[in-house]
């Protein structure tokens, strides 16, 4: 991380536009895994994952995502895409979408006949009832981040 958590959130709590772009264009808001290990131990309870989760998505509307973060970038795009179109992780689709951002076709390509014989890749997507629901979803949270 270029900045620890808590250096990010005094830097948003300044209120200083300045600080606030740093911070939209850093490397820590991609490298958070959204483990709460902060969370759990935050003195003040503050959400820090859920910051991160929202910094990331404002991160990529206002075009600052960090060069470096380019294929975690990719990677979170791909996962949004297989849960919006079908409300679950569609690992296959994610893979392809994901090969298809990075330009990265080969990387990884052997470990697939592995996973498919283990029956952790399945070739249709599994759906869920309610698609509707998450299109929604997704709908609101864009219009939110417009505002
Ligand atoms: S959620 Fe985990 S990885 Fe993310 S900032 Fe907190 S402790 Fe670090």
């Amino acid at each position: 991380m270029d900045y620890p958590p808590s250096v990010i959130m005094r830097m948003l709590q300044t209120g200083i536009p300045n600080l606030e772009d740093k911070v939209l264009r850093s490397f820590s808001i991609w490298v958070c895994l959204t483990c709460e290990m902060c969370f759990a131990r935050c003195p003040m309870s503050i959400d820090i994952p859920k910051m991160m989760d929202f910094l990331r998505e404002k991160s990529i509307n206002e075009k600052k995502a960090n060069p470096k973060a380019k294929e975690i970038v990719a990677f979170h795009k791909s996962f949004l895409d297989s849960i919006k179109y079908t409300g679950r992780l569609y690992e296959i689709g994610l893979f392809v979408d994901y090969k298809a951002r990075t330009l990265k076709i080969l990387d990884d390509l052997a470990l697939a006949p592995k996973m498919m014989k283990r029956g952790k890749l399945n070739l249709i997507p599994e759906m869920i009832k309610d698609r509707s629901g998450i299109a929604s979803i997704f709908r609101k949270s864009n219009k939110k981040n417009k505002n």
